[in-house]
Parts: C-alpha cells; structure tokens; sequence
C-alpha cells in the first residue's frame, strides 16, 4: 500500500522506524533484532536507508596509501524485501542519486516495482568523506528533484529509451526529504522551501524530515510550507539522545539545534550515563506527545539500532 494512504486515516498518528543496512558481513539477523520487539506498535512501514561507496584509504606495503571505493552498507533492498516477507508491512528504500546513473537507477526502480515496493524515498545523498561536496554520477542526477522527475516519469510510462512505447506504468507514491532548520548547504530557509516546493511539484507526495528536537521548529515549518502551497504530509522525524558524544555529533553531523534547556539538563546528567539517557528519552517522549496531540500524520524514528530506547518511547506515546 502507499504511504499516504495510511495518512489518510482522519485523526490517526500512525508510527514508522527507520533502520540501516548492518555493515557488509553482517546478517539480516541485526535488522530483525530491531524491529521484532517494535512490531507491537503496528508500524505500516519502514524505511531503509541507503548508502553509497565510501573512500577508504589502504597501506600498500611500499608505505603509501591507495584509495578504494567500497560500500560498507550494501543489502538496502534485500532488506526491503525481507522486512515485507517477514512483517507483512510496507517497505520504503531510501533512493539516492549519489553514484547513480540514470540507467541504474531506472533499473533500480524496475526491480523494486517487480518486487511490489511501492513507495520510495527519493534523496540526493551527501557528498563522499573525501570529495567536500556532493558530485553526481556522470550522466547521473545532481539534485533530488531530477531523481522525483524521473520516478513520476516512470510513473507515467515514459523510460529512458524513447524507443519504448507504452511502457509498463510503476506506480510509486514518492516520499522527499526536508529540513525544519534548513539543509546546511542552502544559503537561505526560504530558497530551501521553494526548492522544497519544486520536488513536490515535480510528483513527490509526502515529505520525512530530518531530525529535530524544538517542535516548534517543525511546527513553524509546517506553517512556512502550507503558506507556500505545499499541501502533502509531512511526517516529522524524531531521534532521542541517549549518549554523551551525541551532544556534539547529531548538530555536526545533522546540522540540527539542540534547545538549551535540553542541553543544560543533559550537562546535569553527563557523568551519569543511565540518568544522561533518561533526560535524552523523556525529551523524546515529550516531543512525541505534541506532534501526536497536535495531530502529525505519523511519527517517525531513526532507530540506529537502538531497539530498547525507541521501544520505551514508543511504550509511552502510544
Ligand atoms: P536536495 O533536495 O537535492 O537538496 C540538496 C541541497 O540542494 C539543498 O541545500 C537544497 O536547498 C539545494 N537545492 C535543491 N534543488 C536545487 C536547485 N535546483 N538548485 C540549487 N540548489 C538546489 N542520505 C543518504 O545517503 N542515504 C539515506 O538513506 C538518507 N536518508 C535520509 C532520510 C531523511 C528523512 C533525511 C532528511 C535525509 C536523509 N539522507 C540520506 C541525507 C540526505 O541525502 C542529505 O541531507 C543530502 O545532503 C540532501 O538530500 P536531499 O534529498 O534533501 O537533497
């Protein structure tokens, strides 16, 4: 089923997990171990994210170093395909335009629609370790709109080989990315809507967006983006801190905000690991309690492996 038509339920908050391929070597074992004891919550999906080759640099014996490319997460769609097997539920994979062409991606999605994914979450990727900013693909796509264009286009039935003809339609609701405090590389919020705007427009249906912890941040957000026409779900996406480096790495890595009184009851807390945690949890609990009271359509967790944590919040919100 779409995505959106779980939302369309009048008056219901539904909730969805995302999880990340376990790193290459691993098994199917780690995902399951996240999401059995959450599959009580009734998630109708769950999103899996997707990661591109990373650089990584080798000793040869001569002492210099040789850079590799390798992918240290492959599986997201083997992933996909067992989560919908296994739970029965949908499945949403993470599609990035970094280190695709276009031909590989409309491969990609001709696979995924042969598998029955219909929905997809349609990003553009971060730039690689070592590159400082994003390059795409030669004959691949820069920005996440052009990837939105091509999906609608497949939609629609039209391939990248213009010599087919009434090709077979896909039929994928499509899911984009946005940021409640702006994408760090956009030099102005409002840009950042419109661009927003112009992926919706382009056929994407509902917007994830990326992790905060002020709810009035996503509350100011969905107001900008309704004065501004864009009228599909956005689902707010939710990460509870639970550890002391997370203070630093979540605004360095995520570009995000954290409140000060968070912070000041976090530092309270820093020498006490268990009680550091709690202070992280109850935020969580307490901006979930909000965004459902005030009716967000779904609630959704990055769980980084983090079963126990997501499992308590969850046990208190819903
Ligand atoms: P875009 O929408 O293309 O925007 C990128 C930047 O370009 C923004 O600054 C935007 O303002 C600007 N821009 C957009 N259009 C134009 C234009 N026409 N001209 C000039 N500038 C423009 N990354 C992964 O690698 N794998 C994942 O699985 C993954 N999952 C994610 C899930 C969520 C919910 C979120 C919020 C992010 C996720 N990311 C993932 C990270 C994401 O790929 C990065 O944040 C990336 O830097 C931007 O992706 P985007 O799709 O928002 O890009």
């Amino acid at each position: 089923m779409k995505v959106t038509e779980y939302f369309k339920e009048e008056g219901k908050t539904h909730i969805s997990f995302e999880v990340l391929p376990p790193l290459k070597g691993g098994s199917m074992k780690a995902i399951f171990d996240t999401l059995d004891p959450l599959m009580e919550f009734k998630p109708p999906f769950v999103d899996v994210t997707y990661h591109r080759e990373e650089y990584i640099y080798k000793k040869r014996p001569s002492g210099y170093y040789e850079k590799t490319a390798i992918r240290k997460r492959p599986g997201t769609v083997g992933i996909c395909a067992s989560i919908m097997h296994r739970y029965k539920i949908d499945a949403v994979p993470h599609l990035i335009c970094g280190g695709f062409t276009k031909e590989d991606t409309e491969n990609a999605l001709i696979d995924l629609n042969f598998l029955g994914i219909q929905n997809v979450l349609a990003l553009r990727g971060d730039a690689r370790k070592f590159d400082g900013r994003f390059i795409a693909e030669d004959g691949g796509h820069e920005y996440a709109i052009d990837l939105v264009k091509q999906i609608d286009g497949m939609n629609k039935g039209n391939y990248l080989d213009t010599y087919i003809v009434d090709g077979s339609k896909t039929d994928f609701c499509i899911g984009v990315a946005g940021y409640p405090e702006k994408h760090f590389e956009c030099p102005n919020f409002d840009l950042d809507l419109e661009y927003l705007k112009a992926k919706i427009d382009a056929g994407a249906d509902y917007i994830v967006t990326q992790m905060f912890f002020d709810n009035e941040k996503y509350f100011q957000f969905v107001d900008k983006c309704r004065a501004i026409g864009i009228d599909v779900p956005i689902v707010p996406g939710l990460k509870p801190i639970t550890k002391k480096g997370q203070l630093r790495s979540l605004p360095r890595l995520f570009y995000v905000n954290l409140p000060l009184p968070l912070i000041k009851e976090l530092e309270k807390n820093k020498d006490d690991k268990e009680a550091f945690r709690e202070v992280g949890i109850e935020w969580c609990i307490q901006q979930s309690k909000e965004l459902k009271a005030k009716g967000a359509p779904c609630l959704h967790y990055y769980t980084m492996g983090d079963t126990k944590t997501i499992k308590k919040i969850c046990s208190e919100v819903f």
